[in-house]
């Protein structure tokens, strides 16, 4: 599962600070690949308002739901 400090990680799609009390995703280790168009996510936390507005935050959500037994 992927680590971030909370007021000090950031959000890969608004790039401010993920902060105790947002509602984050949390991403796992998934991919190594650069050229992978979830690579932005690997490892990192993104809040999930954020993901929302975006069509591949969405997808990323999708694919994050195969990826772990919520
Ligand atoms: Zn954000």
């Amino acid at each position: 599962m992927a680590i971030i400090f909370l007021n000090q990680s950031e959000c890969p799609i608004c790039k401010k600070t993920l902060d105790k009390g947002q509602d984050i995703v949390l991403f796992p280790s998934f991919t190594s690949d650069k050229n992978d168009k979830f690579y932005v996510f690997n490892d990192e936390g993104a809040h999930r308002s954020c993901l929302q507005k975006t069509k591949l935050g969405i997808e990323a959500l999708k694919f994050l739901k195969t990826k772990s037994p919520i």
